[in-house]
């Protein structure tokens, strides 16, 4: 039934093209379906006479210039029965679903009564008559549902009802069903929600469609007859397998429903390998060649028609991240397509998804309320609304999920304990936030629409609706929403293709990544992920262990310096240790190690029931205490007494920190491993502050020196995290040997907005348009960016060769990323979870060399 048809110099209408090994046709003017079918053919495939319909065609078509159907159709012989599919440029766009059978009428019908028997005829004539009316005539669905009934009179109640409801016979004439089925086509596709839908998917506002014509081949009918669909792949894993159905006696995707078989030898019942071992050798044959041609994992319709096989469409197949990884990596082992083409493939921020568990996308979900989506990841458990009951609820095994107002660093083991965390207030660099993605934790900050009552321990939706500590929720933090009760959550997996996509990316990424790790774990996840060493080491979460704290605490209430000093000397192995963990994690590679950063008194309890117990612990009058607590407090503690002023003004800490980390760094270089520590200063705002604190470190490093007998060299630097920082980073460079931006302090001074607070109004910013992207999120490079532009480029004019960086949170974000390695830097640094993701992109700008 195939036939040939060639584009004659005398085709009248030039509205449509039929497919042809040497037509004119380009996914950019006729969309993909229509190219991938000239592709098939090319391949000397069995496709049935199909014609493509350009975009210009079919945008007339919605403007009322209708092609000449008549002469459209004599291309596919005498009576003539049709389908038509849209094809747009990336089929994730969408598109007007398929109508089959199109031509079918009175005449055609008795015709092929007498060829394939009156059932198949019914049944043919009945489908297109059911899809016309819904699709086209945009009659009411109910009205052509039809039970199991008899085809005849199936047939009969469907052409009634069209009569009943249009007030006259359905169309008999195929060329005006043809222009009809055109014209809601190209409508639909012009329509504000296809466009609005289709933009949602990356659609430009002026994306075509065309359309694809194709002669139909039934499956139904004597001899061997049916309809499926084959594909290669798993479509959730990726990994080479036959999957599909094959049904006979049927047409379209009907093989996906119902009573299909098998399409390979299997067990379970019958197959099309068994029933038609000849098509199904044919059609695994032409799998692997699609492979190989096309570059690309299909999925292939098909009918047997007859015993003879035809090919009718193929589809890239719908794949997850996980999937895609694998099939991209096999591709170019196979030596398919290069490497760099597998690493483009896929999407850097895709590999989230891979490294978290997630909601089961086609699961249904129970929205309670949404926030910012912080870290990603879901996790299900029970509410608890303190870091002490997280941890009792981990204690009993029992998975929870910590809701506060807004977390403190006192809440870090309360963190650690919970399954994911859910905070009223903050930002994407709030403290809950920053911590969360440390931890590879789900978490949701910035849920405003809920109303916290902690004292009674329970929280208002914004429905009205509350929950009560140990209710169950499911936080999904890639998509921000809360979710009632429990969810089906879809494990991660970490497969050899990731692993290699990795090494991949790595090898071609000209900035490089490291990692923001404060703890063994997350140093060990960094290294897991390829971080080229450790970027920012915050090693204030280290004193928030139980027997630091007290100690912590005692060195904040010592009176005199040399009190201070035996709390810190306490102090010192303990950080020793944490740092030569560190440095024999990370093997060689550079650890950054950033003294100690934020107010003391966020070390103090802030309860008179902590205080108290505190008093007990330090042996101090309770009235003691609080006077202490107060007299620490400060109106504006993040612009106030932390970071390189505390190391001014309380230079014991800087020197216990310094001493541990050469300390650590001398035995790990005496045990044969050298290691290069850098140390560095946060919050700096002025050159004399880097002066004062480098004089005293170098007097540690020299003592150390001495008293070890180890010669090891270390690397002093700042972070700028302050506007003047970078103004002044001229002044600043000679003295170091790395300039780090902290983009969160920078993006919070900047623009004078509390990291901890901006959630509150950020959402009702970005959707008035105020800001175009929360600038905690995604690095705003034209204040921001020209403050880290100006730093970089002052700082190399008086140290050419200066190593700069960035650690904020904005260094996992592909964006930003490009951003810093158009200003030459040499590295990012982003938490552990975030380092494959920074990897990808960084590969992806070396490839496109943007
Ligand atoms: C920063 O300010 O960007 C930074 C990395 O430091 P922190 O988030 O600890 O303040
Ligand atoms: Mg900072």
């Amino acid at each position: 039934m195939q036939k040939l048809v060639q584009n004659t110099p005398d085709q009248l209408d030039t509205s449509y093209t039929i497919i042809t090994p040497d037509a004119p046709i380009a996914v950019a003017s006729h969309g993909g379906r229509a190219k991938c079918l000239q592709r098939l053919i090319r391949l000397d495939m069995p496709v049935p006479c199909t014609a493509a319909v350009s975009f210009d065609g079919v945008h007339g078509i919605a403007q009322g210039r209708l092609p000449d159907t008549k002469a459209m159709l004599a291309s596919f012989g005498e009576m003539p029965v049709v389908s038509v599919r849209p094809s747009s440029e990336d089929p994730d766009w969408g598109g007007p679903g398929a109508i089959l059978n199109i031509g079918m009428n009175g005449v055609r019908h008795k015709a092929m009564t007498q060829e394939l028997g009156a059932d198949a005829a019914n049944r043919l004539y009945m489908r297109f008559v059911q899809s016309y009316a819904v699709h086209v005539a945009r009659l009411d669905p109910d009205e052509f549902e039809i039970d199991d009934a008899d085809s005849a009179q199936a047939l009969a109640q469907v052409l009634a009802a069209y009569e009943f409801e249009c007030e006259e016979e359905f169309p008999q004439d195929p060329a005006h069903q043809l222009q009809e089925v055109f014209r809601s086509m190209a409508r639909a596709w012009e329509g504000t929600s296809a466009r609005l839908l289709r933009q949602s998917k990356g659609a430009p506002a002026d994306a075509g469609l065309g359309l694809v014509v194709q002669e139909m081949i039934f499956g139904l009918g004597s001899g061997e007859c049916g309809s499926g669909v084959i594909r290669f792949i798993n479509p959730h894993t990726g990994y080479r397998q036959v999957e599909g159905r094959y049904k006979r006696q049927s047409q379209g995707r009907d093989a996906l429903e119902g009573d299909a078989v098998f399409l390979q030898k299997d067990s379970r019942g019958a197959s099309m390998e068994e029933l038609c071992p000849d098509s199904y050798a044919t059609l695994t044959g032409y799998g692997t060649s699609l492979r190989a041609k096309l570059r690309e994992e299909m999925e292939v319709e098909f009918v047997v028609d007859n015993g003879t096989l035809k090919i009718l469409d193929a589809v890239r197949v719908q794949r997850t991240s996980r999937a895609a990884v694998r099939v991209a990596v096999d591709m170019a082992n196979d030596k398919i397509i290069p490497r760099e083409e597998a690493l483009l493939r896929i999407e850097p921020r895709a590999l989230t998804e891979l490294l978290h568990r997630q909601v089961n996308p086609e699961s249904p979900r129970d929205v309670l309320l949404t926030g910012i989506a912080a870290s990603p990841g879901a996790a299900t458990g029970r509410i608890v609304f303190s870091a002490t009951a997280a941890q009792a609820s981990h204690a009993r095994d029992e998975a929870c999920i910590l809701v506060r107002r807004e977390t403190a660093p006192e809440d870090i083991r309360g963190m650690h304990a919970a399954s994911a965390v859910l905070t009223e207030r903050g930002g994407m660099s709030s403290h809950a936030a920053v911590i969360a993605r440390g931890l590879g934790l789900p978490c949701i900050v910035g849920a405003s629409d809920l109303k916290l009552k902690r004292k009674d321990k329970i929280l208002t939706l914004p429905s009205g609706e509350t929950l009560e500590e140990g209710d169950l929720i499911t936080v999904d933090g890639s998509s921000g929403e809360v979710l009632a009760g429990t969810a089906d959550l879809l494990e991660p997996t970490l497969e050899d293709g990731f692993r290699t996509l990795l090494t991949w990316a790595e090898e071609v990424s000209d900035i490089k990544v490291r990692a923001n790790a404060d703890t063994p774990a997350d140093a060990d996840i960094a290294r897991r992920f390829r971080a080229r060493g450790i970027g920012l080491c915050r090693t204030e979460h280290m004193f928030f262990e139980h027997d630091r704290l007290t100690l912590m605490r005692e060195m904040i209430f010592a009176d005199t310096s040399e009190d201070r000093a035996t709390a810190l000397e306490r102090l010192l192995p303990m950080q020793r240790a944490d740092f030569k963990k560190l440095f024999e994690i990370m093997k060689g590679e550079s650890v950054c190690i950033r003294l100690f950063d934020p107010p003391l008194h966020e070390f103090l309890p802030h309860t008179r029931e902590g205080m108290r117990e505190l008093a007990g612990a330090l042996d101090l009058p309770l009235s003691d205490v609080e006077r202490r607590v107060k007299a620490l407090s400060e109106f504006n503690p993040m612009l106030g007494m932390r970071g390189v002023r505390l190391g001014i003004t309380v230079p014991e800490i800087y020197d216990m920190q310094a001493r541990a980390i050469f300390e650590a760094a001398a035995e790990v270089t005496a045990s044969g491993n050298t290691v290069v520590p850098e140390v560095m200063i946060p919050l700096v705002s002025a050159v004399r502050e880097v002066d004062i604190v480098k004089e005293r470190i170098d007097v540690v490093a020299s003592q150390v020196r001495a008293a070890s007998g180890v010669e090891f060299a270390f690397r002093l630097g700042v972070m700028v995290e302050t506007p003047r920082a970078a103004l002044r980073a001229e002044e600043i460079a000679p003295h170091v040997s790395f300039l780090s931006f902290g983009t969160n302090d920078l993006t919070q001074m900047t623009y004078g907005l509390s990291r901890d607070d901006a959630g509150r109004f950020m959402s009702e910013y970005v959707r008035q348009g105020v800001y175009e992207e929360d600038p905690f999120h995604t690095l705003d490079t034209d204040g921001v960016g020209e403050l880290l532009n100006i730093g970089a480029e002052r700082a190399r004019r008086s140290h050419a060769d200066v190593t700069l960086s960035i650690c904020g949170e904005h260094g996992g974000n592909p964006e930003s990323i490009a951003f810093c390695r158009l200003a030459g830097f040499d590295y990012v640094s982003c938490s552990p979870f975030r380092v494959p993701v920074a990897w990808l992109a960084g590969a992806h700008l070396a490839l496109k060399d943007l």
